[in-house]
């Protein structure tokens, strides 16, 4: 097991144990920086994610990783983000083996030593860019851009919903310049916001200009957050013009058509519609499918059919959550020794399916008084023996996490208890979870119960 697949399971195995919400704020957006001697080196986003890591749920995950890599391991957490150059860092060691692309390239050093301009990545290029119905045209569009800097559409303008492909399809313009020659500036509005303010305040103006006005591209990503900022828009004007004349590439995304910007300047708002506009529009069902199946190939795993088309059918609106969704279920599959069926696939996307609604507390209670082998009549009633008190915290604590029942309901079913008496048992359980591997057992078994018999969609 390389130690990527191992966190990936460990991260699988603590949203199991962990409630939605701390495993949401802590953990899921932390990444695998390297593995040297044993020591994971874990990604954070903040120092105050950091401490919170540190100081409570170190313990937690260090139990968890040793358990799935079946030897002792070390865990320090650095803060790190995505957006910062990340070194490659590359390990090999025991057969486990880890080997960390520098994942984008340098961006431009500033004079005081902060850096201008996102990176391209390489993560984003127009071969894994899958095209269909709903953005033919913005690939067409932004291939030809990215063939014939200058010479075709100038400006392009790329709108769209979130999550759509906006900031790929300006990435795979930026990637495919640069590797024709081209020098390329990528920016968010905002960056170019806090760049010019700095400038004018630091009275670096020539710098600021040089910057912007020289590149062969300019690569600007969600131009609707320059909405009412004067300065900004009396800058960009100027910037484009320049650039424009000199017949350079300019490419800009936003959320919406510049007619739908209502602070725009009316000169921005004519230049923007100078060239092409193009949009992007929701996928279809086929293209989330075919979304899915170029992610199954470029993660090498495999997929059976059945799922991508659950998938598919289930995330319908925005491409970030439809990846978000194929993570998840790979990453379940991994914990359940590569085997993906429905009942895990159920289980991975809870809250993203239809059925989790369906789910009652009823249900929830059958299940759990048949895993413990206790009767539903002792399920309700007020022996506080271990015995019956433990599934009856447990059956607390799955009615509010996998059924759409209040505590007051719960309380109801369950032998007319306070809702009081519900949360206590609930953040019993959930204070367990993370400490206790027998509990995470017999929760995430009665789970896996709960979806076998669970209905499935149409
Ligand atoms: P936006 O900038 O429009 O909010 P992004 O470009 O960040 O959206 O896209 C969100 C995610 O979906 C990214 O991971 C991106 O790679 C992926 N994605 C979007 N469109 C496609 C597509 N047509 N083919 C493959 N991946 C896509
Ligand atoms: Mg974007």
């Amino acid at each position: 097991m390389t130690p990527e697949s191992a966190w990936k399971a460990t991260l699988g195995e603590l949203e199991l144990q962990m409630t939605k919400a701390t495993f949401n704020t802590w953990l899921r957006d932390t990444t695998l920086l390297s593995c040297e001697d044993d020591v994971f080196v874990i990604g954070v986003r903040n120092d105050y994610a950091k401490d919170w890591l540190e100081n409570r749920l170190r313990d937690t995950i260090l139990r968890t990783l040793s358990a799935i890599t079946g030897e002792p391991t070390q865990l320090r957490f650095v803060v790190w983000s995505d957006e910062i150059i990340a070194e490659p860092v590359s390990v090999e060691k025991n057969g486990l083996a880890i080997k960390r692309e520098p994942k984008v390239e340098k961006a431009a050093p500033m004079r005081n030593g902060q850096s201008v301009g996102a990176a391209i990545s390489d993560k984003f290029s127009f071969s894994n860019f899958v095209v269909g119905p709903s953005n033919r045209l913005a690939h067409a569009a932004a291939l030809s851009v990215a063939e014939n800097p200058g010479r075709t559409y100038n400006p392009l303008f790329i709108y769209g919903g979130v999550g759509l492909g906006k900031t790929h399809l300006l990435n795979a313009i930026g990637l495919k310049c640069k590797q024709n020659g081209c020098t390329v500036t990528y920016i968010s509005s905002e960056t170019f916001t806090n760049d010019l303010i700095q400038s004018i305040r630091t009275k670096q103006m020539a710098e600021f200009r040089e910057r912007y006005r020289t590149p062969d591209v300019l690569l600007i990503d969600d131009i609707q957050f320059i909405a009412g900022k004067e300065s900004t828009q009396e800058e960009l004007f100027h910037t484009f013009n320049e650039l424009h004349s000199q017949g350079k590439q300019v490419v800009i995304s936003s959320d919406r058509p510049p007619k739908a910007m209502a602070t725009l300047e009316e000169r921005l708002q004519s230049r923007f519609e100078w060239g092409l506009m193009a949009d992007i529009q929701q996928p279809d069902v086929e293209m989330r499918k075919a979304i899915l199946q170029s992610k199954a190939e470029e993660k090498h795993v495999s997929v059976p059919d059945f799922v991508l088309d659950k998938i598919a059918s289930s995330v319908r609106n925005n491409i970030r959550e439809l990846e978000g969704a194929f993570n998840k279920v790979a990453a379940y599959a991994q914990l359940n020794g590569g085997q993906v069926n429905e009942t895990l696939v159920n289980m991975a996307l809870g809250d993203l399916l239809h059925e989790r609604s369906k789910l009652d507390v009823p249900q929830v209670i059958r299940s759990v008084c048949s895993h413990f082998n206790i009767s539903e009549a002792d399920m309700s009633g007020s022996s506080r023996k271990r015995k019956f008190a433990y599934p009856r915290q447990m059956a607390m604590y799955l009615c509010r996490t996998e059924t759409d029942a209040s505590l007051p309901e719960i309380g109801e079913k369950l032998g007319n208890r306070d809702h009081t008496t519900i949360l206590y048992g609930y953040e019993k359980i959930a204070a367990m979870l993370d400490t206790d591997p027998d509990v995470r057992r017999d929760s995430l078994t009665i789970k896996s119960s709960l979806y076998e018999t669970a209905v499935s969609p149409a």
